[in-house]
């Protein structure tokens, strides 16, 4: 039951839609069927007169509604703050409801206390994502749109912005239509051939079937190998910086980041737990991380630090091994980099080191010899890696995207191995994998999944 009514909950909500903290503005989000029965009641009567025009703003003082019950002791009519009112008839808001949205003075208090004014006169507080998931329902954004959002607010890089701003726009729902469309036809025709006699009904060709599944098959593992750069985009490209200790691994961190991060001592062993920060490299996010370095003698404390830098190691996505150009060649040893990782051969202190071991990049921390061509094959790597692929397609698929779409592939493949099934099989397998593709972008959802994918929104979003 509960499940239900949170489907048909259409009240109207409201909430600070901005960041807290100091700026010069703050917005306050109304979104109902009494959106502008709501303003109306905490604006002067003129403000909001019959009919609204929509997307028209207007300067107006808020104040503190008849029969609200008592804020802090404000009386009805205590004026609050004055605001920009912008209303929003429905269907043409982001949520496709009527909304009214108040530009409010910025620092914390003047939008709170619209907020608040909003509730006396009739509107419940939103809950996280609540906008976001009304959107959604009113078809006004798809799941992966919806995701997009979030991703757009966290995007902390010009790049994964640029992706997450493409996706926001439809270009993995275009993706997947591309895909659905002809499994549609095909599915259709299935249903036609059963429905009529063999000699009146259009029965596909068993060797076209093949290809139309086959041809989805491919699309979808296509999108598959762009999920680990859906990940670079979102959360950076994890570089772990691993070798003996002493070999230099924290000055070449803090060489990298041009700033003192790691400690940096001449007795080994000083960087114990794992020192982590990020670096953006023409628009793109590393998240550097600086180990203990894999040793076998070490104990205690360091021992710790071991067991965390192959922890780090697991989720590496290049790993930097580190070792040093005083080194003679044959004596570099590198550690053995995680599965599916790439490993860069970095040497270190080249100042001390005229010679080329070949053995790896040449770095110094000294002299900032190597430093740029270490950055350079940064980017070239990560852009390898898929990264410049899924930006130039505007995708940025998260885990939920991957469990689907392994899904879908799964039953792609049941398909492909079924031969010999009748026309009955393949229809029903083929609308079950229409339907997980149908999930990622919302065409099929359960409450459940809206819960997970929006609870995770800030309130305001
Ligand atoms: P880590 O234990 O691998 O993190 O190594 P550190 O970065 O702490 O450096 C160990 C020692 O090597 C310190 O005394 C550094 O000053 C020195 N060192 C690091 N990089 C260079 C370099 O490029 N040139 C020179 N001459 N010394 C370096």
């Amino acid at each position: 039951l509960e499940v239900t009514l949170a489907i048909l909950d259409s009240g109207t909500i409201v909430a600070v839609a901005t960041a807290e903290g100091r700026g010069g503005l703050a917005v306050v989000r109304l979104s109902g069927p009494e959106a502008l029965a709501i303003a109306g009641r905490i604006l002067p009567d003129t403000t909001l007169a019959e009919p609204v025009t929509s997307h028209l703003a207007r300067l107006a003082t808020v104040h503190w509604p008849d029969g609200g019950p008592d804020h802090h002791g404000l009386d009805a009519g205590t004026n609050l703050d004055q605001v920009l009112v912008l209303p929003m008839l429905a269907p043409n808001s982001f949520t496709g409801e009527d909304t009214v949205e108040f530009s409010c003075h910025g620092g914390a208090l003047p939008a709170r206390q619209v907020a608040a004014a909003c509730r006396a006169a009739g509107a419940r507080a939103a809950g996280p994502g609540e906008f976001s998931r009304r959107a959604f329902l009113n078809g006004r954004l798809t799941l992966d749109q919806a995701e997009a959002v979030a991703d757009l607010i966290d995007a902390e890089h010009s790049v994964g912005a640029r992706a997450a701003l493409s996706q926001l726009r439809g270009s993995l729902d275009r993706e997947l239509t591309s895909i659905e469309n002809p499994l549609r036809t095909l599915l259709a025709r299935l249903e036609g051939a059963m429905e009529f006699s063999e000699d009146e009904a259009d029965v596909p060709a068993p060797e076209s079937v093949h290809a139309v599944l086959g041809e989805a098959r491919d699309r979808i593992t296509g999108l598959l190998d762009l999920v680990p750069a859906g990940r670079h985009l979102r959360d950076g490209v994890q570089v772990v910086l691993v070798g003996p200790p002493n070999v230099g691994k924290s000055s070449l961190m803090n060489a990298l980041l041009d700033r003192p991060r790691a400690i940096v001592d001449s007795e080994p062993g000083t960087t114990r737990d794992v020192v982590t920060d990020r670096l953006e490299l023409d628009g793109l996010l590393f998240v550097l991380h600086d180990t203990a370095g894999v040793h076998e003698a070490a104990t205690g404390v360091e021992a710790q630090g071991v067991v965390r830098t192959r922890d780090a190691l697991t989720r590496a996505d290049i790993v930097l091994a580190v070792a040093t150009s005083t080194d003679a060649a044959d004596d570099v040893a590198f550690p053995e980099a995680a599965e599916g990782s790439i490993m860069i051969p970095v040497l270190t202190k080249g100042d001390l080191f005229a010679g080329d071991t070949g053995a790896g990049l040449v770095t110094s921390a000294v002299t900032g010899q190597g430093l740029d061509e270490l950055k350079r094959v940064l980017v070239e790597v990560a852009l390898a890696g898929g990264l410049a692929e899924a930006t130039a397609r505007g995708l940025v698929l998260n885990d939920r995207h991957q469990d689907r779409l392994l899904a879908c592939r799964d039953s792609l493949d049941e398909l492909l191995s079924a031969e010999d099934a009748g026309d009955e099989v393949v229809a029903s397998l083929l609308a079950v994998t229409l339907q997980e593709l149908g999930a990622i972008s919302g065409r099929v959802f359960t409450e459940k999944l809206l819960d997970e994918l929006f609870g995770r929104f800030c309130v305001g979003k």
